[in-house]
C-alpha cells in the first residue's frame, strides 16, 4: 500500500505541472485556460487569483461541468501549495479533460512571485447565519445578500407605512436606511405604527425608529433626518445617493415634491397610500414608467382628500401596504421579478381583494413628459391649497 507521499509523487509524475510564471503567461493569452481554485471556502475568502472559478476539491467532480463545459479547453487548477491541485488535475483528466495543468507551489507561490490576486467579498459566519433563509433562495444567494447590504434606501415617514417597511428592510439587511420624519410619537400612532412603542411616547419618530431598527439588526446603518421634506432640503437629502425611496408620506405637498425631486434625481419611488379599508401601491421608476404627476397632474380638492387623522384607517392596513412596499423595494435592489412599474395595485381589506390597474406614462406630463413645463421646485403647499393633510399617516 502506498503512503500519501508515494501516491502524491506518482500522481505528480502523471500530470502536467507548471510554475506561477508559466501560469501567468497562459492566463494572459488571448484565449486563456479555465482557472479553477480547489481550496476550501475560508481559504478562497482570503484571496484568490483573478478570473478563477471556485470549486472546492470535494465538489470538483459534480461542479466542474458548470464552469468548464468544453473538455477540449485547457484547464489550470491550483490550491494552496500544489498538492490538492495535483490530485484534482488527475481527476479532471479522468473526467475527459484533454489539457490539465496543476500550479506547482499553488497560491502561496503565486503570491510570492508578486502576481496579482483578488480579495473576494463574502459574508462572514455571523451574516451567513442571520441571512441563511435568503442564501437558500437562488434569486438572492450570497451575491444578492451582498447587494442588499450595499443598498441605500430612503424612507419618507416613520409612520403607518414606514413602520412595517423599515422593519422588514432592516431585517433583510439593507445596509443603509435613511428616515425622514419631523414628527413625535403620540398615543394615536400606536394603533398601527409598530416601529414605535408606548415607552417612546413624546420621542422623535425618526429617533424611535432608529432605536428599534438598530436593536433588530446591527448590520443596518440608520441615518435620520428630523425634518419635514421641503423644497429647501430635498436636494440635500436625496443627493446623499439612494437606490430606492419608500414613500410613506401622508400628504399631497410632500407627495408632489417627492415626485418632482425623484424624477430629477432619477431615483425610483415605491409609493403607498392608505385610507380606511383601502390601500394602494405602485412603483414610480423615472424614464421606465409613469410618475405621480402622469396620473394626477392636479391634487384633489382638500375636501375630497381626507387624511387618516380625518378619515381613519384600519390598523393592519398600513402593515399590509407597507410590507408590499418593502417587497417592491427588495426586488428593485436585487434586480429580480417584475416590479409594480406602470401597475397600480389596489387592496380592499373589507372584501380581501387585490385589483391591478395598468398605468400609462403621459407624454404631456409637466415633469417627466417630452417637454416638461415644471423644471424647478414650486410652492407645493400653495399648489395643494392646504397644509392640513399632514397630521398622521
Ligand atoms: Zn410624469
Amino acid at each position: 500500500m502506498a503512503t500519501y507521499r508515494e501516491l502524491l509523487d506518482q500522481i505528480r509524475s502523471e500530470i502536467e505541472e507548471i510554475d506561477a510564471r508559466e501560469a501567468q503567461e497562459r492566463l494572459a493569452d488571448g484565449t486563456p485556460p479555465v482557472l479553477v481554485d480547489v481550496r476550501e471556502r475560508d481559504e478562497w475568502a482570503e484571496g484568490h487569483i483573478p478570473s478563477a472559478f471556485h470549486i472546492p476539491r470535494g465538489s470538483l467532480e459534480s461542479r466542474i461541468e458548470q464552469s468548464a463545459p468544453d473538455r477540449t479547453r485547457p484547464v489550470i487548477v491550483y490550491c494552496a501549495s500544489g498538492n490538492r491541485s495535483a490530485f484534482a488535475a488527475k481527476t479532471l483528466e479522468e473526467l475527459g479533460y484533454e489539457s490539465v495543468a496543476s500550479l506547482t507551489g499553488g497560491f502561496t507561490d503565486w503570491k510570492r512571485n508578486g502576481f496579482g490576486f483578488e480579495l473576494p467579498r463574502a459574508l462572514d459566519d455571523t451574516k451567513r447565519r442571520r441571512y441563511s433563509r435568503h442564501l437558500l433562495i437562488p434569486e438572492v444567494g450570497e451575491a444578492g445578500q451582498l447587494k442588499l447590504l450595499d443598498s441605500r434606501m430612503l424612507l419618507i415617514g416613520a409612520g403607518g407605512l414606514g413602520s412595517p417597511a423599515s422593519l422588514y428592510l432592516a431585517a433583510a439587511g439593507i445596509g443603509t436606511l435613511g428616515i425622514v420624519d419631523d414628527d413625535i410619537v403620540d398615543e394615536t400612532n400606536l394603533q398601527r405604527q409598530i416601529v414605535h412603542s408606548t415607552e417612546r411616547l413624546g420621542e422623535s419618530k425618526a429617533e424611535s425608529a432608529k432605536r428599534t431598527i438598530e436593536a433588530l439588526n446591527p448590520d443596518v446603518t440608520v441615518k435620520i433626518f428630523q425634518e419635514r421634506l421641503t423644497s429647501e432640503n430635498v436636494d440635500r437629502i436625496l443627493g446623499e445617493g439612494w437606490d430606492v425611496i419608500v414613500d410613506g408620506a401622508d400628504n399631497f405637498p410632500t407627495r408632489y415634491l417627492l415626485n418632482d425631486a425623484s424624477v430629477w434625481h432619477g431615483i425610483p419611488v415605491v409609493h403607498g397610500s392608505i385610507f380606511r379599508f383601502e390601500g394602494q401601491t405602485t412603483v414610480f421608476k423615472p424614464k421606465e414608467g409613469p410618475c405621480y404627476r402622469c396620473l394626477f397632474p392636479q391634487p384633489p380638492p382638500p375636501e375630497l382628500a381626507p387624511s387618516c387623522a380625518e378619515g381613519g384607517v384600519l390598523g393592519v392596513l398600513p402593515g399590509i401596504v407597507g410590507s408590499l412596499q418593502a417587497n417592491e423595494a427588495l426586488k428593485l435592489a436585487l434586480g429580480v421579478g417584475e416590479p409594480l412599474v406602470g401597475r397600480l395595485l389596489v387592496f380592499d381589506a373589507l372584501e380581501t381583494q387585490f385589483t391591478e390597474i395598468a398605468l400609462r406614462r403621459d407624454p404631456e406630463c409637466p415633469v417627466c413628459g417630452e417637454s416638461p413645463t415644471i423644471t424647478d421646485y414650486i410652492d407645493y403647499l400653495e399648489f395643494c391649497a392646504s397644509g392640513r393633510h399632514h397630521v398622521a399617516s
